[in-house]
């Protein structure tokens, strides 16, 4: 029997396992994960950044959760030897009703206790001399790391510290029983005394494995990306990105300079027809089935339509896509769209029809569970396990096991 197992090896279940193991040292802990390493999915297929926490709502966990991430994840690279650089990152306006929303960005901004600096447009082309704009606000905080390098430390200081971690391992069924959790799996049953379950793109799948229904299912977004050849990678000196229409759930393609010296353009937000589909002819029936009859995504999508379609056009029509980037920086060329791999969020909507904003925990007896962590997850996933190892203590505590 194991105190806890933790489903899902990608940084929130690793950051969950590490931060569990340091907490319960004598307790025996497990990972279990369907594919064959940590981190392919969401983890890592992401955009390496470790953001600061502009956008979001003051007071909300990811406006908390980031802020404390930031901060978090570059002492964790300094403690383990991993490359990261706080680069920096520059919000461009190109015309008045970005330079408005812009405005509301600098006081989300300063409420969510950022350093930043506001530019005109002169300053703007100091700093970038390769991106037009009427102004900007730069915040220096944001920087870029290899989410997949975190997670893999996280992984070897989980087993350091005695934990187990079993990959190709699928998690199929859950029993929630009054003394134990069973779990069911690809390589045969596995009993704990309390479960976490941080799956991502699966999340409502295995919240119904548990016996509850979930108010929420999960819609998948491709986020496609271009990298640009060699000779650019030294176009932008921080990362850029344009100011979001507040309107819509995404940022808006940006241009990140990656850990690895290249530069990447994305990413965008097209409906995936397939939970973990990376490619754009990537199909699954039933996970269309089960999109397509949920009302709350229908009426996401009824809402969303016009620019859903744009956002698809932009995905078949390269040029498309180019005009996005070409906004601010327009010295870029079709040619200069190499392919890159695409990524696919897990976002939870609502039976209501509401993309869910913020972070999501469902808990029951013997389980916490993450149900929405859409970005900016990796940067968060610090606090966000030691916030989990909390529930698991108020949980354990009622059940008058601590
Ligand atoms: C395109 C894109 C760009 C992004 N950019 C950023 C960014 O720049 N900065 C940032 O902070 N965040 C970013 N994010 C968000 C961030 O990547 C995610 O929020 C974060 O990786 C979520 O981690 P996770 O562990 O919850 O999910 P995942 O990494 O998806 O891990 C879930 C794991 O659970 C496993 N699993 C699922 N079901 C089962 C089962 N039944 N049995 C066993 N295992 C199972 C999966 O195989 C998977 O490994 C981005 C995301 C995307 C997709």
């Amino acid at each position: 029997m194991y105190d806890f197992i933790i489903l899902g090896g990608g940084i929130l279940g690793m950051s969950t396992a590490m931060q569990l193991a340091k907490t319960y040292p004598d307790a025996r802990l497990l990972v279990v994960e369907k594919e064959a390493d940590a981190a392919q999915h969401q983890t890592g297929h992401n955009s390496g950044v470790i953001h600061a926490g502009v956008y979001y709502t003051p007071g909300s966990l990811k406006a908390r959760f980031c802020l404390e991430g930031n901060r978090a994840t570059k002492d964790f690279c300094e403690a383990h030897g991993i490359r990261y650089d706080e680069c920096g990152k520059l919000l461009v306006a190109t015309n008045t009703l970005e330079m408005e929303r812009m405005q509301a960005l600098w006081e989300r901004t300063a409420a969510n206790g950022l350093e930043r600096e506001w530019l005109g447009a002169d300053a703007l082309r100091e700093r970038e001399p390769n991106i037009t704009g009427v102004g900007g606000i730069f915040v220096p905080s944001s920087g870029i790391v290899d989410y997949g390098e975190v997670t893999r430390a996280m992984a070897a200081e989980i087993e350091r510290m005695g934990g187990e971690i079993r990959y190709s391992t699928e998690v199929v069924g859950l029993q929630e029983r009054s003394h134990e959790v069973v779990v069911e799996t690809s390589q045969g049953d596995l009993h704990g005394r309390f479960l976490v379950t941080c799956s991502g793109l699966m999340a409502d799948r295995v919240v119904r494995m548990l016996g509850q229904a979930p108010d929420f299912t999960i819609c998948p977004f491709r986020g496609e990306y271009y990298r640009l050849p060699e000779q650019h990678d030294r176009i932008v000196n921080h990362l850029i990105y344009p100011i979001p229409d507040p309107a819509m759930p995404f940022l808006g393609v940006h241009l990140t300079r990656m850990i690895d010296g290249s530069v990447t353009v994305g990413p965008n937000a097209v409906l995936a027809l397939k939970r973990e589909g990376y490619r754009k002819s990537d199909v699954s029936l039933s996970d269309m089935a089960s999109m397509f009859t949920h009302p709350g995504i229908l009426k996401v999508l009824k809402a969303n339509l016009r620019p859903g379609l744009i956002e698809m056009k932009n995905s078949l029509y390269k040029r498309g896509y180019l005009e996005e980037v070409r906004k601010y920086c327009p010295s870029l060329t079709v040619e200069d769209l190499e392919p890159y791999p695409a990524g696919v969020r897990a976002q939870a909507v609502s039976r209501e029809g509401k993309m869910i904003d913020d972070f999501l925990f469902v808990d029951t007896r013997r389980t916490v569970n993450v149900c929405n962590a859409p970005s900016p997850a990796a940067t968060s996933a610090l606090p966000i396990g030691a916030h989990i190892v909390e529930r698991v203590g108020q949980r354990l505590t009622d059940l008058g096991q601590h």
